[in-house]
């Protein structure tokens, strides 16, 4: 019997906290302002948005261990690569329902839309939001990006979050990688251009049909 593991670890965890560092330095300083006087030193900034960062990556954990609690699925911890890199994932049993293996598989997803559905809010655009909440943001919108890469690639290990998806909805993987950067790149765009009603629906409208999939 296979073994539908799902990965839950975000797959290239190393290289976004490099990236975050370095590239995401930049956006962390993004925004108004503030009087020179109360403006946090660079250096707070930048552990302010890797503060954010892996506050989302926690989020994203949580989110798959409330939805294995709700199923009485027991997690464990495994040790996997991903071309080479170690890390570790937060696995369920095989051989649940599909339904039940969809919400777990997914449920890491639905956090980070959610999460960015609030962190885009019209009425406090993300701009003028701190650092920390720019990591929280940056981390969903890159690991999206990887795990779609991961997903058009059908490549990583076979824990992976989309596979599990695919798998228990009975749709290409690559379909799944598609319904997730759709939404990534489309709430990048929003997080510049907040007033972009058209981009916050379309935005919307793909995460809640990632949901619906469950029917299926
Ligand atoms: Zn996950």
């Amino acid at each position: 019997m296979r073994d539908w593991w799902r990965i839950s670890t975000p797959i290239i965890i190393t290289a976004l906290l490099a990236f975050t560092s370095s590239a995401g330095v930049a956006f962390a300083q993004a925004g108004t302002p503030a009087p020179a006087a109360d403006r946090p030193s660079q250096a707070k900034r930048i552990a302010l948005f890797l503060a954010g960062g892996a506050t989302g990556l926690a989020l994203h954990e949580s989110a798959h261990l409330v939805a294995d609690a709700a199923f009485g699925a027991k997690p464990g911890l495994k040790k996997v690569d991903f071309h080479g890199i170690p890390f570790f994932a937060i696995t369920h049993p095989s051989g649940l329902p599909p339904r039940k293996e969809f919400t777990i598989s997914s449920a890491g997803f639905w956090m980070q839309h959610a999460e960015n559905e609030w962190l885009l809010s019209p009425h406090r655009p993300l701009r003028d939001r701190g650092p920390f909440a720019k990591g929280v943001f940056t981390f969903n919108i890159l690991t999206s990006v990887a795990y779609a890469g991961a997903a058009f690639a059908k490549t990583g290990p076979v824990e992976r979050d989309t596979r599990g998806i695919a798998a228990s909805s009975r749709v290409d993987e690559r379909w799944i990688g598609a319904l997730l950067l759709a939404p990534a790149a489309l709430d990048a765009w929003r997080s510049f251009h907040p007033e972009s009603k058209w981009a916050a629906w379309s935005s919307r409208g793909v995460k809640i049909g990632m949901v619906v999939l469950i029917v299926r």
